[in-house]
């Protein structure tokens, strides 16, 4: 359609601040070539495990095909609960607590507008997810990004954030195992970000949608069982990536009543609910998908040493990754700029990855590799990498 008037102008002033998602450009583009190897959407490459899809089948033999309730179905927030009392001796009122959203992508969107005030500010410990920066100020927030550094595992300090600080802060946005980084966060390094938390009176924001994905004898931690954390934090989870379950868009935040309450209106008014046979899928990942998911944990575990080592080997300063199932080695001896080798390395390999720079400005000199790939493809993509930094480095 041809447009005769400057429609950009009566848009909302938080959409025209953000802009389109790296990720998905590289995505697009890859998606038009062919024997391409895609190391750059976060996705999981196994299929949802049969008993989860079987449930689902189950279900919609049985009639389930209605609304569900706003919260979502008690029995799924109910086995929410449990899990998290088992896993983590936290409790959650399945009635006043939970909230079932249409994945964390909701989960987070709501919860920033829930509680986000026009000008609160927003700290957010980059390179770190798309959506963090671009929900907060579609909220009416202000973003603010505080770099982690590599040299500290890219793992964020109290000193770092507290130059941050304003009257203004609200929110701490965090999410660890990290996505692009694969950092994670020990329970040393969240007690001191909960003193953070505490003594400047923030919301924290914990986004936890990898935590399952944590190696070796790494734990991870839930940031709301933390001493005095529960009722200040708003913990997010979903079954995207444990489970493998990305296109079912499911997911759920556990918070106070009060901030429940507030997400669940907007939920109900722009939601209504998650979709119910995502809802009953949901129910059968917790009760009983526990051994299917560490499995392909496992399996992501052995890529994870294939593809540090190759990296490393080829002369890229590369942080292993502890957590999630991403690697986000320094291309900078390349000479190039994280664009320009995502591009040229595109154009010239064939191979798919993320500019660092999608994930913030200090992810500018790294890539960001996922290896939810199966592993011939990841030595096959190694090997083209490879050839690639001996022969167009500068
Ligand atoms: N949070 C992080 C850190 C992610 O990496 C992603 C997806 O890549 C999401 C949230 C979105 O997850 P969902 O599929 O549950 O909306």
């Amino acid at each position: 359609m041809n447009e005769s008037k400057n429609w950009k102008d009566r848009l909302s002033p938080g959409v025209n601040a953000i802009k389109p998602s790296g990720i998905r450009k590289f995505f697009d583009i890859a998606a038009s070539m062919e024997d391409v190897i895609s190391l750059g959407v976060g996705e999981p490459d196994f299929v949802t495990p049969w008993s989860i899809r079987e449930s689902c089948v189950y279900g919609l033999e049985r009639g389930y095909t209605s609304y569900t309730a706003n919260r979502g179905m008690m029995e799924l927030r109910e086995e929410i609960a449990k899990h998290y009392e088992k896993k983590f001796n936290i409790s959650y009122d399945p009635a006043t607590d939970i909230l079932v959203t249409v994945g964390v992508s909701e989960a987070l969107d709501i919860a920033l507008r829930a509680v986000v005030k026009p000008g609160d500010e927003v700290l957010i410990p980059e390179p770190c997810y798309v959506s963090y920066a671009a929900c907060a100020t579609l909220a009416g927030g202000v973003a603010v990004p505080v770099a982690a550094k590599i040299e500290n595992e890219f793992r964020i300090t109290p000193a770092e954030l507290e130059p941050y600080v304003t009257d203004k802060t609200k929110v701490l946005l965090i999410g660890y195992p990290n996505n692009p980084t694969g950092a994670v966060m020990s329970r040393k390094d969240l007690l001191a970000i909960a003193d953070f938390a505490e003594q400047h009176d923030l919301i924290v924001i914990s986004d936890e949608i990898y935590g399952d994905l944590s190696y070796g004898d790494q734990e991870h931690v839930a940031f709301s069982s933390l001493p005095k954390m529960q009722e200040r934090t708003i913990l997010l989870n979903g079954f995207s990536k444990a489970y493998a379950m990305t296109g079912w868009r499911i997911g759920y935040s556990l918070a106070n009543p009060t901030i429940t309450a507030a997400m669940t209106k907007i939920h109900q008014y722009t939601m209504l609910c998650a979709p119910i046979t995502a809802q009953v899928a949901a129910i059968e990942a917790l009760r009983r998908g526990e051994k299917y998911m560490k499995k392909m944990v496992a399996e992501y575990d052995r890529r994870r040493h294939l593809i540090y080592d190759g990296l490393t080997k080829m002369g890229l300063p590369t942080f292993e990754p502890k957590g999630a199932f991403y690697i986000f080695p320094n291309i900078s001896p390349t000479g190039m700029t994280s664009d320009e080798f995502a591009e040229k390395l595109l154009e010239k390999e064939h191979v798919a990855l993320v500019p660092g720079s999608a994930f913030g400005e200090c992810g500018e000199g790294h890539v960001r590799c996922s290896y939810a790939t199966a592993i011939d493809k990841i030595s096959e993509a190694l090997a083209r990498i490879e050839d690639f930094v001996k022969r167009y480095s500068k």
